[in-house]
């Protein structure tokens, strides 16, 4: 029998209440996040942001113009501080230069051509493209990340790539951007609590609908 993702997410809501993604007070400051959130959990990402937030550096024209090794510092309790600062300065200049640094203009592109711009710059893949386009574009498109891999090929039994999963989830949900939202926020919380890479599948709030429970975990570890 088929496993059906809207049960799926029914029962995750049910379970641990609304997850009310993106933590954050701006559409910019999402970016920020999904970028800062790459390799590392929340509670460093956070340090990071209140650290630009004090310095006043949280927007576009300060992280496409200000010193690198300043930025460097301030985003430092993220961990790949260098990595992560140059993204965020490639992709800040860039929203400057061809939107003359407004997100209002960008967000307006379709999908499509905003994801390709995504894709284009360096350090942005298809999950922090599609979390950007998510929840700070507000545009109906699910990221996919490790845990819904994970999860997914344990529930249903068989291996799906990043396209594939996201077709498939994306043809089963239905089209409206707040379950997207706290969809792929519920994913992430079972695969922390529950569905981890040794699940606890006796507490599991699916564990009546996986194929994979319990027993056969050591089946599928990914
Ligand atoms: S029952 Fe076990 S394998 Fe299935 S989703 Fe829950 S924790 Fe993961």
């Amino acid at each position: 029998m088929e496993i059906n993702p809207l049960k799926i997410y029914q029962k995750l809501l049910k379970h641990f209440g609304k997850q009310k993604w993106w933590p954050a007070t701006t559409k910019f400051e999402v970016i920020i996040g999904t970028i800062l959130t790459q390799r590392t959990n929340w509670k460093n990402v956070d340090k990071a942001i209140q650290r630009l937030k004090e310095a006043k550096k949280l927007n576009i024209l300060s992280l496409a113009t200000e010193e690198k090794r300043y930025i460097e510092d301030l985003i430092h309790p993220s961990g790949f501080y260098k990595q992560k600062t140059e993204r965020l300065i490639l992709l800040s200049r860039y929203i400057l230069e061809n939107y003359e640094g407004g997100l209002h203009s960008f967000f307006k592109k379709s999908i499509k051509e905003m994801r390709r711009e995504l894709l284009s710059l360096k350090g942005i893949g298809p999950e922090t493209a599609d979390s950007i386009l998510l929840y700070s574009a507000e545009k109906l498109i699910l990221p996919i990340d490790a845990y819904t891999l994970r999860i997914f090929t344990r529930i249903r039994g068989n291996v799906d790539n990043y396209s594939q999963m996201q077709r498939y989830l994306m043809d089963e949900l239905p089209e409206e951007i707040e379950v997207y939202k706290e969809f792929h926020a519920l994913i992430v919380k079972l695969g922390k609590v529950f569905c981890k890479k040794k699940p606890l599948c006796h507490l599991c709030p699916l564990e009546s609908t996986c194929k994979n429970v319990k027993k056969d975990y050591q089946i599928i570890r990914i």
